[in-house]
């Protein structure tokens, strides 16, 4: 897998993050890229990149036209991104994934990238089993989040944060 970033932070600390959030980030094929990106953009039928200043942070995975999974931020709101609540999946019955406290930037780009490799991980494997996959409306957003949102605990507990 490649690593490509033009944000704002240390290459070193991304490859870090991006080896502990996905099991399968050395093991992936070349076409594959984690992106850290300083602006949002879309991929549209041409395959061609569209960009909006106007977002300014995001995660996005597309399988067209390579596997590509990107974390946009804006290096302007890197500072006060965080503290923030992350809602994932509010459409999901009972609501059953809660709102991610995350603290820093750091966990921001842990939580993102959990989530967007995931769905590389999803297309890599077809038949893997998804989490959450017994829960009523579940799918592979849910499975993305639930899996990030376990990530995001171990990267505490790994740097110490939690004991
Ligand atoms: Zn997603």
């Amino acid at each position: 897998m490649q690593l490509v970033s033009n944000i704002k932070y240390p290459t070193k600390r991304l490859v870090e993050i991006a080896n502990f959030v996905s099991p399968l980030a050395r093991r992936m094929p070349k076409k594959y890229t984690l992106e850290f990106s300083n602006v949002w953009f879309d991929i549209n039928g041409e395959g061609e990149r569209v960009y909006d200043e106007s977002i300014p942070w995001d995660g996005r995975a597309y399988s067209y036209p390579l596997n590509n999974a990107i974390v946009f931020i804006r290096d302007e709101v890197q500072e006060e991104l965080c503290p923030m609540i992350w809602w994932p999946n509010e459409k999901l019955p009972g609501h059953y994934v809660r709102g991610t406290y995350l603290k820093t930037f750091e966990e921001f780009l842990v939580y993102t990238a959990a989530h967007e490799l995931r769905h590389l991980e999803q297309w890599h494997n077809p038949r893997m089993k998804l989490l959450g996959s017994d829960l009523e409306g579940s799918d592979i957003e849910t499975d993305a989040d639930m899996y990030a949102i376990g990530k995001l605990f171990e990267w505490r507990r790994y740097k110490g944060y939690l004991k």
